[in-house]
């Protein structure tokens, strides 16, 4: 069966969805789980000794719109704790970087948009600061030009 929301975890093989929830009719949040159950150290880059410690809170993440929504992720944020090291290290997850509160995909979306209209106006669309995306811009602009460069 063809769910309408499929398309949105082609970009998402790493977790399981557990829940959809339709908040209004601008808004769903899709509550997320790993599918695996440990992660490798990043000390020793080994989960042998890895043991879960539970969850913090769970991290809202806002990710790309689709259906003319705003979608929000919500993942679990893992505790987990290498013996090996005596280390303690939260769960990552490949689709938005350690401690942000947009996904990847998000974050690229914004930028593309911002760099055909202005920073401002995908400030709005997007409901961030603008200093926030005029920062990830000029970086976006900067690497762009760079590549640009060396291909020139
Ligand atoms: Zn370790």
């Amino acid at each position: 069966m063809h769910n309408q929301y499929t398309d949105l975890f082609v970009n998402l093989p790493e977790v399981n969805v557990q829940q959809i929830v339709e908040i209004d009719k601008q808004t769903i949040h899709i509550q997320i789980v790993p599918k695996s159950c440990k992660q490798a150290c990043p000390i020793c880059r080994s989960d042998r000794s890895v043991i879960r410690k539970g969850s913090n809170q769970t991290r809202k993440i806002r990710h790309t719109d689709a259906f003319g929504k705003i979608v929000y992720i919500l993942a679990p944020a893992i505790r987990l704790f290498c013996k090996n090291c005596q280390a303690g290290f939260v769960w990552k997850y490949s689709f938005v970087r350690p401690g942000r509160r947009y996904s990847t995909a998000f974050e690229q979306q914004a930028i593309r948009t911002a760099s055909v209209s202005t920073v401002k106006q995908s400030a709005e669309i997007y409901h961030i600061p603008a200093s926030t995306l005029q920062t990830k811009h000029q970086q976006w602009l900067s690497v762009e030009s760079e590549r640009l460069r060396q291909l020139a």
